[in-house]
């Protein structure tokens, strides 16, 4: 029971590492909201790292699915900064 989410949590967290770790994901200095940057290369060295190494032994597919998902899931502006504090 709960497996299956602990699992999920678990594939998330993974994806968001790595999305920050390449910096294709940052918390704005500002605000501290996650933020995906615009920078596509940055998405793409993630998504080659995680299909060498896809978490838990999974796919290439599948590491590469997560990853971009994670990476649609995040807004691509701060909330605090594109409210106009500029
Ligand atoms: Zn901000």
């Amino acid at each position: 029971m709960g497996n299956l989410q602990n699992e999920r949590d678990a594939e998330q967290e993974w994806a968001d590492n790595l999305l920050r770790q390449f910096g294709a994901v940052y918390d704005c200095d500002t605000h501290g909201y996650a933020v995906g940057s615009s920078d596509e290369e940055a998405l793409e060295k993630a998504v080659r790292s995680g299909r060498a190494a896809p978490y838990g032994g999974r796919h290439p597919d599948e590491a590469e699915a997560l990853l971009r998902k994670a990476r649609r899931a995040t807004p691509d502006f701060c909330p605090g900064c594109s409210a106009g504090s500029k």
